[in-house]
């Protein structure tokens, strides 16, 4: 298959806009006409619902939570970045463009994330429009901070709530649709499969998760703003139900895969305190405007942090890379933490692995009742957590899987190489290439779906117009029973192993093996042990319960399976991406000092994987990135 991303021609800052002048509409009167579903209730998939919705089109939204409020962008902390220049600091949307783009490793398309850059200014307008509580300055004016890569305060923020802020801005707009008719919710309702026929998207089938019935709805286009796949190292920093069946289950019906190795491993989060624990707490990474990174200079020294002189304090960020300090992107913070600690310089002496986030200074500089104003939930958070006053003692942070920058492969329009499958926010391949910049991931869900969606979806629409497959098209019946027969057989699966206890071992696999640092050989390994984990998951798995019903362990199930697919695909990915970039760490790529080493004569491009059928290799494409705009670099934060 050929990957045309039809990335209009012309200067880089006029593309969206000509190509705005040229996608075919749909008239306002048929709109009514057309069904779209969208799968997913997070800041892409509630701004996107509601805007299409807004449009006048007849929307289905599903989610598996109890209420799309509870989406897990609700969690999102630290901010959304814009490039407003309210600090009157030198911004602009070109530098927004260049800190992403150099952010990525030079690894994503230029004229989609100079597209971000532009459409950024309209979401903090739209957001202001519907009542978010952005933080403002004594004047009124919107507040700004910093998150790492960039120079300039382009954030904004509503405390450590943004998110959720932001989500409920979008969910009272879809609350607007759903009170107009124009949008039906369903929620605790789990996609499992695409219906594709005759090569379109045409519908999907889930699974209703408190009576156990299996569905199907069809409609003219699907939308899949189903999020990421962070959790297949089992311990992250998203919600313990953030999953990757949907994006997996329409790569598995024909929807490429792009750059699945691109995890993003974030430095600030509590460090795992045992084996009984599922999640990990992310500290917002606006904590690092404040707090400065250390530990110990000595090796295993276990004094307490207050009694160890500044003289025997290793700032390794701050001397390693003097102009952006404390504020490097994640990848380069991460990698440092994991570094030092290797090195035996873990703070707390060898009582785990952690490194110090320190507000002693920034507490004497501005007092506690300015820090308590920009971050005091995220203290009270740790403290809850941990029993350890923030206030009084450093935070201990370590890295932990945060995000995925790989997805399905989508062109300019979103549209996934399925005709009438779309995918957006975290779902998506993205605009973030090897490595995300903070506050960056909302700005592209808000983007997507607020913006470059409801935009480009009439140019498939207009052209299937009245050309519908329904319900009860033989296709459904078909994927209806594929459905079945894999529930039948995960609740058949006579073993003794809980679904958590598999993906508690296949995550342990990917954190050692394709986590923070990479090699052949051991990415080898994890190959050879998630062949011999797929094979035995169907013997080893054990589901109580039954399927005429709630059953948690169920939807597990059926999740895991599919992140053990993806597992594998991605450390394949890994292994043939023979070259560093951003958070893809092949350790035998790198400088004396430690930093990435690219071979962009080879991988200067976007890894497509076309799935073949079951039990075949993947099919590996690739699509070329061109570097018109920004020359290629090598990226120093020094
Ligand atoms: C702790 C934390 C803090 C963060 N802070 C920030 C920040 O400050 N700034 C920033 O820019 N980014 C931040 N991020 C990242 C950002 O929150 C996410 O990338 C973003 O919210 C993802 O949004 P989304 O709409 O793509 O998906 P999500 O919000 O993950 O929503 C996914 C939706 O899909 C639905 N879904 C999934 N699978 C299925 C299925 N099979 N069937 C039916 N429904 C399904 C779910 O029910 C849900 O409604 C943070 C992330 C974390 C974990």
């Amino acid at each position: 298959m050929n990957y045309d991303a039809k990335i209009p021609e012309g200067p880089i800052d006029e593309k969206w806009e000509k190509h705005l002048e040229h996608v075919k509409l749909v008239g306002p009167n048929n709109r009514r006409t057309y069904n779209i579903i969208v799968v997913g209730t997070g800041l892409a998939g509630a701004s996107a619902a509601s805007s299409l919705a807004s449009q006048g089109y007849n929307v289905q939204s599903f989610c598996f939570q109890d209420s799309p409020r509870r989406a897990h962008s609700i969690a999102a902390q630290g901010g959304i970045n814009a490039a407003k220049n309210y600090r009157d600091d030198g911004d602009t949307i070109f530098r927004l463009f260049y800190d992403t783009q150099k952010g990525g490793d030079f690894r994503s398309r230029e004229a989609n994330v100079y597209r971000l850059a532009q459409l950024s200014r309209n979401i903090i307008d739209q957001a202001v429009a519907q009542g978010v509580p952005f933080a403002r300055e004594y004047g009124g004016m919107l507040a700004n901070r910093s998150f790492g890569g960039v120079l300039v305060s382009r954030t904004f923020y509503c405390r450590g709530q943004t998110g959720q802020q932001l989500l409920l801005g979008a969910y009272q707009s879809m609350q607007r649709c759903i009170h107009d008719g124009m949008l039906t919710m369903h929620p605790r309702t789990e996609l499992q499969d695409i219906v594709v026929v005759d090569g379109r998207a045409r519908g999907i089938i889930v699974r209703d998760l408190v009576t156990g019935e299996i569905q199907s709805h069809a409609a003219d286009a699907v939308v899949l703003a189903t999020g990421g796949y962070a959790n297949i190292f089992f311990h992250s920093t998203n919600a313990i139900n953030c999953n990757a069946t949907a994006i997996w289950r329409a790569h598995r019906r024909g929807a490429a895969f792009a750059n699945p190795c691109y995890i993003q491993i974030h430095p600030t989060c509590i460090p795992n305190s045992g084996d009984f624990q599922c999640k990990l707490t992310l500290m917002s990474e606006s904590l690092r405007n404040d707090g400065r990174v250390w530990v110990p200079r000595k090796k295993g020294d276990d004094r307490a942090p207050s009694t160890i002189p500044e003289a025997e304090r290793y700032y390794f960020l701050e001397e390693r890379y003097p102009s952006f300090g404390n504020l490097v992107p994640r990848d380069v913070a991460s990698r440092n933490a994991k570094l030092v600690c290797d090195d035996g310089l873990s703070v707390l002496g060898d009582k785990g692995r952690a490194v110090y986030l320190d507000f002693r200074d920034a507490l004497k500089r501005e007092g506690k009742q300015v820090i308590s104003e920009r971050y005091g939930n995220l203290f009270s958070m740790y403290r809850d957590i941990t029993n350890e006053n923030p206030y009084e003692t450093p935070f201990r942070i370590y890295p932990a899987p945060h995000y995925s920058m790989g997805g399905l492969w989508v062109d300019y329009n979103l549209m996934t190489s399925i005709p009438g499958l779309y995918a957006i926010g975290e779902a998506n391949f993205s605009d973030h290439g090897a490595n995300r910049l903070g506050a960056s991931s909302m700005m592209q869900c808000l983007a997507d779906g607020y913006f470059i969606l409801p935009q480009t979806i009439g140019d498939y629409l207009h052209d299937i117009f009245q050309d519908k497959v329904p319900v009860d098209h033989p296709a459904f019946a078909e994927h209806e029973k594929d459905v079945r027969d894999r529930i039948a057989r995960l609740m058949a699966a006579g073993g003794t192993r809980s679904p958590m206890s598999l993906q508690e071992e296949l995550g342990r696999t990917m954190w050692d093996h394709c986590g923070m640092a990479r090699t052949a050989g051991g990415l080898n390994e994890a190959i050879t042990h998630i062949d011999g984990m797929k094979d035995r998951y169907w013997q080893d798995l054990l589901v109580p319960g039954t399927a005429a019903g709630p059953n948690q362990a169920l939807e597990r199930a059926g999740r895991v399976a599919d992140f053990l697919e993806l597992a594998d695909l991605m450390c394949r990915d890994a292994l043939h991406r023979d070259e560093s970039c951003g958070c893809h760490f092949r350790e035998e790529h790198q400088t004396k000092d430690g930093e990435v080493v690219r071979n962009d004569e080879k991988f200067g491009n976007v890894s497509i994987w076309e799935w073949a059928g079951q039990g075949k290799p993947h099919v590996l494409q690739e699509e070329p990135i061109e570097f018109k705009a920004l020359p290629l670099m090598t990226r120093s934060y020094k």
